[in-house]
Order: C-alpha cells, then sequence, then structure tokens
C-alpha cells in the first residue's frame, strides 16, 4: 500500500457491526462482562477504547512500527516515553527542541532524577561526546523548531545500536508523510497530533509508536497506570485528519515554496531557515531521509520592532503559537513557543528577538505573499 492509500486503507477502517465506513465514536468508559473477566477485548477506557484503538492502529501502520498509543497532548506522549526511564538515567537531546519538552525535562523530570544534556544533535561527534555510562537514549527533533536543524537518523540509529540506547524521534514536523524514522532505525516516535496529523487547530492530542513488542508492553503499562489518554472524540477527529494528511502536505508544501522564493529575494529578510535550501546546511541529510519538507520556514528581520510591525499587519497569516493548521500561522518564537527557554540560551542558539517563524497553510499562494509583502513595507 501506498502512502497516500495508507492514510485511507490503513488500520481499522469502518464499523463491521453497520457496515458504516467511518469508525464510530465510543463515546463509552465501561464495557459489560459475560462473566468475571470475559470480554469482548475492552473492559475501561482508560486502558482501551475502539475509537482510540483504531487510531492507535492507523498511526502504527503510517509510521511502520509495532504499536501505537495515543495521548490528550503532545506534551503527555512525551512525558508517558520518559516514564520508561528510572531516576539516575541519563537521556542526550537535541539543542533547540521544542520549548516544551525543554520545559519537562528541565523543571520537572529533573526532580525524579532523570538527567539531560542538550547537544546539537546535528552533529554525530557531539552526540558521542555527550554520553555517560548512565546514558539511556538520544532524543532528537528533525528538522528542529525553529531553527530547522536536521539531524541524521540513520547515522544516529547505528550509535544508540552500538551503545545500546532508546532512538526517540519527534516527528511532529515532517509528520510519517514526509519521513518514517523507524525505516532508518528509530525505536520510538512521537508526535504533537495537534499539529498537522489533526491539521484544523482543533484538537490537541499526541501519538506514540514504538518498534518492538516490548516497548509496547511497557508503553501501554506507563499510559494505563499514568493515564494520560486520548478521549474518543478527539481520537475521531485525528482520524478524520489523517486521511487528507497527504493532500495538505502537498499543498502546504507547494506554497511554501513560493513563499520561500518571495522572501529570499526581499531586501528586508537577513537569514531564511528552511530545509528545503540548496545552502541550508541539514539539505543534503534531510533528503536521504525525507520526501519533502514541509511548510514551517524561519526568517530573521533583524530586531525585536521590525519583528513586532511584521506581525502587527499580517492579516490572512494569524498570530498564535503551534503550527500545521489549514490556515498559515506567524510567530515570534523568543517571546512564544520558546520563551521558556532562557534569554543566554537562546541567543547561543541563534533565536534571536528578530526571528519569524511561519506556518504556511492552505490558502491561494498569490494571497500569502501579498500579505507578507504587505507587511515587510
Ligand atoms: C507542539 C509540539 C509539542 C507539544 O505538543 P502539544 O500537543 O502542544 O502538547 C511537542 N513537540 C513539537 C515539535 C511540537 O511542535
Amino acid at each position: 500500500m501506498r502512502k497516500k492509500t495508507k492514510l485511507i486503507h490503513g488500520g481499522i477502517t469502518g464499523d463491521e457491526l453497520t457496515g458504516a465506513v467511518n469508525v464510530p465514536i465510543y463515546q463509552v468508559s465501561t464495557y459489560k462482562q459475560e462473566a468475571v473477566g470475559k470480554h469482548k477485548g475492552f473492559e475501561y477506557s482508560r486502558t482501551g477504547n475502539p475509537t482510540r484503538h483504531a487510531l492507535e492502529e492507523l498511526i502504527k501502520d503510517i509510521e511502520g512500527g509495532t504499536r501505537g498509543f495515543a495521548f490528550g497532548s503532545g506534551m503527555a506522549a512525551i512525558t508517558s516515553v520518559f516514564m520508561l526511564f528510572n531516576a539516575g538515567d541519563h537521556v542526550i537531546m537535541t539543542d533547540d527542541v521544542y520549548g516544551g519538552t525543554y520545559r519537562v525535562v528541565s523543571k520537572v523530570l529533573n526532580r525524579f532524577n532523570i538527567e539531560t544534556t542538550l547537544v546539537d544533535t546535528s552533529s554525530i561527534e557531539e552526540i558521542k561526546k555527550a554520553l555517560k555510562p548512565n546514558t539511556k537514549a538520544v532524543y532528537v527533533e528533525s528538522p528542529t523548531n525553529p531553527l530547522l536543524k536536521v539531524t541524521d537518523l540513520k547515522a544516529t540509529a547505528e550509535l544508540t545500536k552500538e551503545h545500546d540506547l532508546l532512538f526517540i524521534v519527534d516527528n511532529t514536523f515532517s509528520t510519517p508523510y514526509w519521513q518514517t524514522p523507524i525505516e532508518y532505525g528509530a525505536d520510538i516516535v512521537l508526535h504533537s497530533a495537534t499539529k498537522y496529523i489533526g491539521g484544523h487547530s482543533d484538537v490537541v492530542a499526541g501519538l506514540v509508536v514504538v518498534n518492538s513488542e516490548q516497548l509496547g508492553e511497557d508503553l501501554h503499562f506507563i499510559q494505563n497506570s499514568v493515564g494520560g489518554i486520548l478521549g474518543p472524540q478527539d481520537s475521531y477527529l485525528l482520524i478524520r485528519g489523517i486521511k487528507t494528511l497527504g493532500v495538505r502536505m502537498e499543498e502546504i508544501e507547494s506554497n511554501t515554496k513560493r513563499v520561500v522564493e518571495f522572501l529570499q529575494q526581499h531586501p528586508k529578510v537577513t537569514k531564511i531557515y528552511y530545509p528545503g535550501l540548496k545552502d541550508h546546511p541539514g539539505y543534503a541529510v534531510h533528503i536521504a531521509q525525507a520526501t519533502g519538507f514541509g511548510g514551517m520556514l524561519s526568517f530573521d528581520v533583524g530586531s525585536a520592532e521590525k519583528a513586532d510591525q511584521v506581525l502587527a499587519k499580517t492579516k490572512y497569516f494569524t498570530l498564535a503559537e503551534s503550527l500545521g493548521a489549514v490556515e498559515s500561522l506567524i510567530s515570534v518564537p523568543a517571546k512564544m513557543t520558546h520563551a521558556s527557554i532562557p534569554k543566554e540560551r537562546r541567543e547561543e542558539l541563534g533565536i534571536t528577538d528578530g526571528l519569524i517563524r511561519i506556518s504556511v497553510g492552505l490558502e491561494d499562494a498569490e494571497d500569502l505573499i501579498e500579505d507578507l509583502q504587505e507587511a515587510l513595507q
């Protein structure tokens, strides 16, 4: 099955009982048992719910893993994955990781003695230098947020296998439509499904796919114990979103290319970060492991004042956190998504006050370009 077909025919399709072509929303918490312990596979909806199960099967198929899990948010998914570790364990992570991920590891999980080191994972040498006797995993985002840095998934997987570490990939930006990290040796792939997978700014959710039966059992134990599950209504909305993921990503990418071309020739734009540009440092690695570049890009206009002026003027680019929706979104990472990262650290990373991040949506590219043209003036 090819990708666009799998988005529609993967997992569990329809309802055997009625012939309905969609999986119904099983708005239910508990299930009748014929005798004690004798049931049809569902006992209680924290443990398992048929609509959530259909979504979990679908994302498992799309990412090419052994088992899928749906959580109430991307952060619930990430935190649950970290519950696989014990106090005293060490995890190496991408340095410009999503702000909320940085916050949970540096302000919450540190209290449980789970230690993290942030390095530029686009360099295998940097990952090697950070290895310690208690290192248990390497956690990467590729491309990253908001600088679109690219990590070599295959090379990282070779390193993690050699040292018996888990390799975890946050695949939110690429989506499984463009990139399936398990194919390159990742053990766990996760998503903020709030973004492209849901795609319509109407659901907050997280998804995880693992590549082994053991990890599947371990993570199900955590999902059921900690309880950060996704509800049936939101599970249904994600299944619905996934059906159009392919057409959305194709159209978003074609719009993004047009926007990038426009920004490239604009005198007020000092720098553009987009993995689809041949002079982007991660370009060669990215095209070796992904079939598309997505709709995220950042550009620098030089100062916080100029960035504020642009943000105040756009009419189709909505000023909002988040990304990956049908509507184009615009933000200033330093003041919004990455505000929880201390200023000195942000500057070290290149997340300047004049850096603007956009998530290109599905509007007409001409309107998006005109909008940016006027705002930049
Ligand atoms: C948004 C986001 C998250 C967090 O997901 P929520 O659904 O907001 O909890 C994690 N990683 C990345 C890359 C994100 O963009």
